[in-house]
């Protein structure tokens, strides 16, 4: 049983307030933002860290890098955006599916 949250919000068993989805990826606003805009990317393949790569992960990643850069306008971020990957506790890793925070819309003070 995957008990996975990013994975029940892919599933639509848990609300999202999505903004972009295709065949790998879901994009959707993250429920404690820490920007005016903070979103959070998550490939639909579910898998928790960077270690667990493997040639078809890293070429979706690719893929998942250049959809962003294109969408990155249309979420109001032509000024520019921070990509955050947490990986593991000393990172503050609460959810163990792999994701992709990108947060901007304001001068970031961090
Ligand atoms: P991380 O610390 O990198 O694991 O980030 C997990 C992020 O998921 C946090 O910023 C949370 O606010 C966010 N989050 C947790 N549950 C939800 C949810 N149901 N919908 C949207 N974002 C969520
Ligand atoms: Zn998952």
């Amino acid at each position: 049983m995957n008990d996975c949250i990013f994975c029940k919000i892919i599933a639509g068993e848990i609300p999202s307030r999505k903004k972009y989805e295709d065949d790998e990826i879901v994009i959707f606003e993250d429920i404690e933002p820490k920007a005016n805009v903070h979103l959070l990317c998550v490939p639909k393949d579910h898998f928790a860290y960077l270690t667990e790569l493997n040639d078809r992960r890293a070429e979706m990643l690719g893929r998942t890098f250049s959809k962003i850069a294109s969408l990155a306008p249309s979420f109001g971020l032509e000024k520019g955006y921070r990509l955050i990957v947490n990986q593991g506790d000393d990172a503050g890793q609460t959810v163990k599916h792999l994701h992709i925070h990108i947060m901007g819309g304001q001068e970031l003070p961090f």
